[in-house]
């Protein structure tokens, strides 16, 4: 799986690798964000960057 750094103030639709649920979260994400339905890390914040550790299937414009 790819890890993709989001470094601009997007909205990105991603999946999640282990429920598939389909999630809107912010591209710059500073908090660990979490799939809506099992609880899967979807997003974790480095050092002011988020970190998509799930399958960006568009970005948003
Ligand atoms: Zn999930």
């Amino acid at each position: 799986m790819k890890q993709i750094r989001i470094t601009s103030s997007k909205f990105v639709r991603v999946k999640c690798p282990k429920c598939e649920n389909e999630q809107v979260i912010f591209g710059k994400a500073t908090t660990t964000v979490k799939c809506l339905k099992c609880g899967y890390v979807l997003v974790k914040p480095s050092s002011g960057k988020a970190k998509i550790k799930s399958k960006v299937l568009e970005v948003l414009k």
